[in-house]
């Protein structure tokens, strides 16, 4: 389980969230809403350990403490984070970026031969074609190849808690059900829980929360079924 108590963060000198509680378990799904600015990001960068953000309060992952752990350890941890805006880096191939981070997480030593298997097996759901695995990541990527990017790295590499920020935007109608349908397989393999920030209710006919929380000026005002 995700156990946020008392979070607070500050970038620069400015208070950003003002004292966040939520407990997010296996199998959950999660859905934070709110106005732009409130500090749905903030929330999820301060989770995975952005050091821009300095965070204070009690941050634990199955009872481990997250607050003092650099963002490597917090995702070898079992925390992951999909960003509302993805980094572009060119010079390095979506297969080798993952082989690496799939290697290292699950202590292997897989041949890119081998993993370019299992990352195939991967890309299908997502309707990319072969030829994405060797292209920089994303490196002139369109909107929604940047986001089925975010969910390739999931599908790849099994967090035990997914922060998953603004999947949704940008997304076409058949782009947003695969990267749905595909998050959704994910979740019922692995019992994965979910943290899935939206502005809009579309997705959520396809990944049904349990919870659903309100964000306003740094705080969670309202939480509901
Ligand atoms: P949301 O994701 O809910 O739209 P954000 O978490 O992105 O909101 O932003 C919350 C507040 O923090 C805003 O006032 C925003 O300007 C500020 N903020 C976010 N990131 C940074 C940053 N890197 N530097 C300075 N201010 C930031
Ligand atoms: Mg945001």
């Amino acid at each position: 389980m995700l156990n946020i108590k008392d979070l607070k963060v500050k970038i620069g000198d400015q208070k950003v969230l003002k004292g966040i509680d939520l407990k997010v378990k296996e199998g959950e799904i999660h859905v934070l809403m709110g106005p732009n600015g409130s500090g749905k990001s903030t929330l999820s960068q301060s989770l995975m350990g952005n050091p821009d953000y300095k965070a204070k309060g009690d941050l634990t992952l199955n009872k481990k403490d997250l607050l003092d752990m650099n963002v490597e350890n917090r995702f070898l941890n079992g925390l992951f984070l999909s960003f509302q805006h993805p980094v572009e880096i060119p010079g390095v191939s979506v297969s080798n970026f993952l082989r690496m981070a799939y290697n290292k997480k699950f202590g292997k030593d897989l041949s890119p031969i081998k993993f370019r298997k299992l990352l195939a097996e991967k890309m299908v759901l997502l309707d990319l074609g072969e030829e994405f695995a060797e292209r920089y990541l994303n490196d002139g990527f369109s909107g929604g190849e940047k986001k089925k990017m975010e969910v390739l790295q999931m599908l790849m590499l099994k967090p035990t808690i997914a922060v998953i920020d603004e999947i949704d935007s940008g997304l076409d109608v058949d782009s947003l059900k695969a990267v749905a349908n595909a998050i959704k397989l994910l979740q019922k393999e692995s019992n994965m829980g979910i943290l899935l920030i939206t502005h809009y209710t579309r997705i959520l006919k396809y990944i049904v929360p349990d919870y659903v929380h309100i964000m306003k000026d740094g705080k969670i005002v309202e939480s509901g079924g």
